[in-house]
């Protein structure tokens, strides 16, 4: 059993671990219960340094919100162990050296008290047994929230906003993200890191097509 198990285990001691889904109670291990219904997953480019774990969708929407809201429990490590396997399956994960998240705006993080990508990665790290760097990127200024933004503008909101501290020469470094839909922000997370990395990957839990 490596930490990660042993941690889920000893947690389920005191909080019953439950199905994302429906709030059955399932095993210590388990993610789900056996039951229910997968979430429709995309199609991932097995060239691509892109990978996505499922379509955002009226499926995945109320699974990722309660993920995000309940963000010590299990429907985080449900929705870690989802990317995770879409990183395994598209090939990626055994290339990575590193993993960090896009970083919250300072508005987001306030509200809801942490950042969920980061706990999402937080989680890939562990169940893969990857080195984590929460501070790999930095928000250089405050960014509009991107909701209600077209393309364009999102790519212009975003443009410069992200920093790096360090180098990372020689690392493949993986970013994780919640949602993508127009690409603006792993993008930018991409150039940003590009050029302090011997390569980026890129994943988010659902992309919207
Ligand atoms: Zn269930």
């Amino acid at each position: 059993m490596n930490l990660y198990d042993l941690k889920r285990s000893l947690i389920s001691f005191v909080y019953p671990n439950r199905c994302p889904f429906c709030d059955k109670v399932i095993t210590a291990g388990g993610f789900f219960c056996e039951n229910c219904a997968e979430l429709d997953y995309f199609k991932n480019d097995m060239s691509s340094k892109n990978t996505f774990c499922c379509v955002y969708n009226e499926k995945s929407k109320p699974f990722l919100s309660k993920a995000k809201e309940n963000a010590d429990g299990y429907a985080i490590s449900a929705a870690a162990k989802l990317l995770h396997d879409a990183l395994v399956r598209n090939n990626v994960l055994h290339k990575i050296d590193i993993i960090t998240a896009i970083p919250a705006r300072k508005a987001a993080k306030k509200q809801r008290g942490y950042n969920f990508p980061a706990l999402l990665a937080k989680e890939i790290a562990q169940l893969s047994e990857k080195k984590y760097s929460p501070k790999m990127l930095v928000l250089l200024r405050e960014t509009e929230e991107q909701k209600e933004l077209s393309a364009e503008a999102r790519a212009e909101n975003l443009k410069g906003a992200f920093g790096a501290r360090k180098l990372f020469p020689g690392l493949n470094v993986l970013v994780i993200d919640d949602v993508c839909a127009t690409g603006a922000t792993l993008n930018e997370a991409r150039r940003t890191l590009e050029e302090r990395a011997d390569a980026v990957f890129i994943a988010a839990f659902a992309k919207t097509i």
